[in-house]
């Protein structure tokens, strides 16, 4: 406090940033930026979910979402760790306060902004249904009236089928669970986010399968934190950085092989 009143005084000509440029390395500087954001951030995410977050053969986390928290966490100057959980452990974990964030190609939903915040969105997304290769019958949502579909638990694709009349629901824990499923011929449908489903398909993890009709809804991936979180506003701000000097496009471009097409919305709804 002294000090910086001694800046202030001293230094009265420079500009707040030319001040802390000019301390750097002092005190204040690293008492500025800890009151900024305390961490590192434990970071919560369920890693069966490629290209967004899978493991390694390593064991190392990697992806879309690892890549980009990795990169908020560099830009806000805190460290980032992570825990793996499953999915529907996400939002607990978060509430109970043992994990700081969530990125997790979390769908920000009005239900789940009733006890957790979201991020401003970064991942434009929607649901799509996936059906053995072979059957020429099924295009719509109409079509899996009565018939057996694969979910992950928790999820927004979860939801979408239990709406389905008469459709029988069998939930996975994780993505490539419930689409294996489909390929041993075990259910007839998966309603699974698209760009997992389609990266299933292109690294052939998951073969004999295909995404049929159009997509079911729009949605957006959001970081989700703690309800008032302090961490909210810094976070927002380093991805919103990111969006705009080229990391992220970068990012997006290494996991999709293609530049991002057209810009998000800052609010999901
Ligand atoms: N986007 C979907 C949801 O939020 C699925 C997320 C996931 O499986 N990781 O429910």
């Amino acid at each position: 406090m002294k000090r910086s009143h001694f800046l202030r005084n001293t230094v009265l000509s420079l500009s707040a940033t030319l001040v802390l440029a000019a301390c750097g390395g002092t005190q204040e500087a690293t008492t500025t930026s800890e009151d900024a954001a305390s961490g590192p951030w434990l970071v919560g995410t369920e890693p069966a979910f490629p290209p967004f977050e899978s493991q390694s053969d390593s064991g190392e986390l990697v992806g879309f979402d690892i890549e980009l928290i990795q990169a908020i966490g560099e830009q806000a100057g805190v460290d980032v760790e992570f825990e793996s959980l499953p999915f529907d452990g996400l939002i607990p974990a978060l509430q109970a306060g043992t994990i700081e964030a969530a990125i997790s190609g979390m769908t920000i939903t009005k239900e789940r902004s009733e006890t957790v915040d979201f991020s401003r969105p970064y991942f434009r997304a929607g649901l799509a249904i996936a059906v053995d290769s072979e059957d020429s019958e099924t295009t719509s949502l109409e079509n899996l009236e009565g018939k057996t579909i694969a979910v992950q638990i928790g999820t927004t694709g979860a939801e979408m089928a239990g709406s389905i009349k008469d459709a029988k629901v069998t939930t996975f824990d994780s993505a490539p669970l419930a689409l294996q499923e489909l390929a041993n011929g075990n259910a007839d449908a998966v309603i699974n986010d698209a760009p997992a489903t389609l990266d299933a398909i292109a690294t052939g993890n998951i073969p004999d399968i295909k995404v049929v009709g159009e997509l079911l809804t729009e949605e957006f991936y959001g970081i989700a934190m703690p309800k008032d979180s302090p961490n909210r506003e810094i976070l927002n701000a380093a991805l919103n950085e990111l969006l705009e000097n080229g990391t992220y496009d970068t990012i997006y471009e290494k996991w999709f092989g293609t530049a991002p097409v057209g810009t998000l919305p800052e609010t999901a709804f």
